[in-house]
């Protein structure tokens, strides 16, 4: 785990970068604390987290659409003002023009950049030869596979001939064998004397796809998003999945995002608050299901493991690991899961024991579902508004993660038999089943 010898000249650098967007209420919502990160001419770089730690955000920044709260942002030894001159973007969707062809989307940046027709013609056959796509010049995007679609999305970048490529997952809207195919051309691409470009900066929650690109991969954690480490991968190239070290470093990375530093609940219960601590996007049957899976492991498993064999990614796989760790259920030890003795219990419980082992450990360990417990034990109707409980909510969370924040509680509390939501009245309402008032 030697950290790579970066000696390019810096191209970018972030100094003490903070991000707050608006939220919902009006009040503001930090997406990104502290963030240092420079980006050196020959490497490829790699932003690794899972899915809502500032990934984007801080592309954004490097391209320039968007201007930090706080810190410095230099291109080249120079503060950034507005859109980055040496920066193209490669989104995840592609972002193509329908109604316009392959040729003329690709040469839509030039013509921005005011280049003379004759020249932008030339230069835009020229990317497109150079991803393979020659012949489809005339094509429009509807006409062509999301491969193909991906590859007018690099000739659009490349053909900038740009100092820096700014990726945003793109690899992820495709099948498995055309992301493999494309990675490894981009590395050729990468490989040959004549490419321009002096450093790239992809975006993934692959930790496999950041490990088989990156000259080093800056990992990244949330709430809010922050960068918990820089992983130099010393891989030789061509890289291969099964080389000595690929895999032990890919475990490191997930020992990384799992560890202490990450929202995975070394969790304080009565200190803990909604905003802190936030529920892991994670179904009750998601958590089971990860439980049952780790007891036929012998109540320990191996992160990479799991995922392989659930065929997960991070983003699919961690808010289920962060759920089980925050309820109780299994604690996290350098890319490890391990069951705990409540974990064990409830997975070999019946269906009245498992929900009553549920309600007793999201109601002391989940902060938001203990929020609406007391809230009910509060009321005199033995209800409360969804919608009082949706406005706190959006004090620390945009309107779209405050409403999945209290859909997952009203599941985690209806599994537990804690409470209901009342479609009708719009109300959270005690289960009768449930005794709020015990102290547990
Ligand atoms: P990632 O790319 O790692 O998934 P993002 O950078 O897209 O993360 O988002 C980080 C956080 O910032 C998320 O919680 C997201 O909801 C929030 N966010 C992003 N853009 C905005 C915006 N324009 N307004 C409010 N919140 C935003
Ligand atoms: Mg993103």
């Amino acid at each position: 785990m030697t950290h790579t010898v970066t000696t390019g000249e810096v191209l970018m650098d972030l100094r003490g970068v903070r991000m707050s967007f608006t939220g919902a209420g009006g009040e503001p919502l930090q997406v990104l604390d502290q963030v240092d990160l420079q980006l050196r001419e020959g490497e490829i770089v790699a932003l690794l987290g899972r899915s809502g730690s500032g990934k984007s955000t801080i592309l954004r920044i490097i391209a320039g659409l968007l201007a930090p709260t706080d810190g410095h942002v230099d291109y080249r030894g120079t503060p950034l003002t507005g859109s980055n001159p040496g920066a193209a973007l490669v989104f995840q969707s592609f972002a193509l023009m329908p109604w316009l062809s392959v040729q003329d989307n690709v040469e839509l940046g030039l013509a921005a950049r005011g280049i003379a027709p004759a020249d932008r013609h030339r230069r835009a056959l020229a990317a497109i030869d150079r991803i393979g796509l020659d012949g489809f010049e005339t094509a429009y995007p509807k006409e062509l596979s999301g491969g193909m679609r991906q590859r007018v999305g690099f000739a659009r970048a490349l053909v900038l001939e740009p100092d820096l490529l700014l990726m945003d997952e793109p690899f992820s809207a495709l099948d498995v064998l055309t992301a493999e195919n494309l990675r490894t051309e981009l590395v050729n691409l990468w490989a040959t004397t004549d490419f321009p470009t002096k450093c790239i900066c992809i975006v993934t929650h692959n930790i496999e796809e950041a490990v088989l690109l990156a000259d080093r991969v800056v990992v990244l954690g949330a709430n809010p998003g922050h960068i918990i480490a820089e992983v130099g991968v010393d891989q030789p190239r061509p890289r291969n999945r099964r080389a000595p070290g690929f895999a032990a470093l890919v475990d490191h990375i997930y020992g990384l995002l799992t560890g202490r530093d990450t929202e995975i609940a070394t969790a304080t219960p009565d200190s803990a608050t909604p905003f802190a601590t936030p529920l892991p996007d994670a179904s009750v049957g998601g958590i089971a299901g990860l439980l049952e899976l780790v007891w036929g492991s012998h109540g320990r498993a191996d992160l990479p493991e799991v995922a392989d064999e659930l065929n997960f990614e991070l983003d699919d796989l961690l808010p289920l690991v962060d759920a089980a760790a925050l309820l109780g259920f299994l604690t996290v030890d350098s890319g490890d899961v391990i069951l705990t003795n409540v974990g064990a219990r409830i997975v070999n419980a019946d269906i009245q024991g498992s929900k009553r082992i549920f309600a007793d450990q999201a109601r002391r360990r989940a902060p938001l579902v203990r929020t609406i417990c007391s809230a009910l034990i509060g009321s005199a109707e033995g209800s409360v508004r969804a919608d009082f409980v949706l406005d706190l909510l959006r004090r620390g969370f945009s309107d779209e993660d405050a409403r999945r924040q209290l859909e997952l509680a009203i599941d985690w509390g209806r599994y537990g038999e804690l409470y209901d939501y009342d479609t009708d009245s719009g109300r959270i309402t005690v289960d009768p089943a449930a005794d709020l008032s015990a102290d547990r």
